[in-house]
C-alpha cells in the first residue's frame, strides 16, 4: 500500500510556554480546566501561555484573591516571542509556595521578574512578582 500524502497537514505547533507538547496536550488542558497545575513552574507557563492567548478568565481564576485585578489589560500591541524559566524556589507538589524566576521575550524587549505563588483550596495561583534588573 502507498501511503497517500493528500493533505498537507501543517505539524500542530509547539506551546507557547516553550515545553515541545503542542498547545492542546500542554496548557490548553490546564485551559480548558482538564488538569490542574502540580507545581507552580507549570502554573506560571500556563499563564504565560494565556497571556499570548489574552485568556483572561484562565488568567483571573490563576491570580490570587489578594491580589486579582478587576480585569486584565491586554496591550494590543504586544507581540509574546517566549518564556525561559530562569530559576525556581519550592512551588512542588510537597510545597505551599514557590517563587518562578523568568524571563519572557516579546518584540523588542524583555520581561525579567521573579514571581511569587501560592496554594489556595490545593491549587496553585499567582501572588506578585517583582521586576529585576
Ligand atoms: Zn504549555
Amino acid at each position: 500500500m502507498t501511503p497517500k500524502r493528500s493533505s498537507r497537514q501543517q505539524p500542530a505547533a509547539a506551546c507557547p510556554c516553550g515545553l515541545a507538547e503542542t498547545y492542546e496536550q500542554c496548557c490548553g488542558r490546564l485551559h480548558r480546566g482538564e488538569a490542574a497545575a502540580p507545581t507552580a513552574e507549570t502554573l506560571m507557563r500556563s499563564r504565560y501561555s494565556a497571556f499570548v492567548r489574552r485568556d483572561e478568565p484562565y488568567l483571573l481564576r490563576t491570580w490570587h484573591p489578594r491580589t486579582r485585578p478587576a480585569r486584565v489589560d491586554f496591550d494590543p500591541g504586544m507581540r509574546w516571542t517566549g518564556l525561559e524559566i530562569l530559576a525556581t524556589t519550592d512551588g512542588s507538589a510537597f510545597h505551599t509556595t514557590g517563587t518562578v524566576t523568568f524571563r519572557a521575550s516579546f518584540r523588542g524587549g524583555s520581561l525579567h521578574e521573579r514571581s511569587r505563588f501560592e496554594r489556595v483550596g490545593g491549587a496553585w495561583v499567582y501572588l506578585d512578582g517583582e521586576f529585576l534588573d
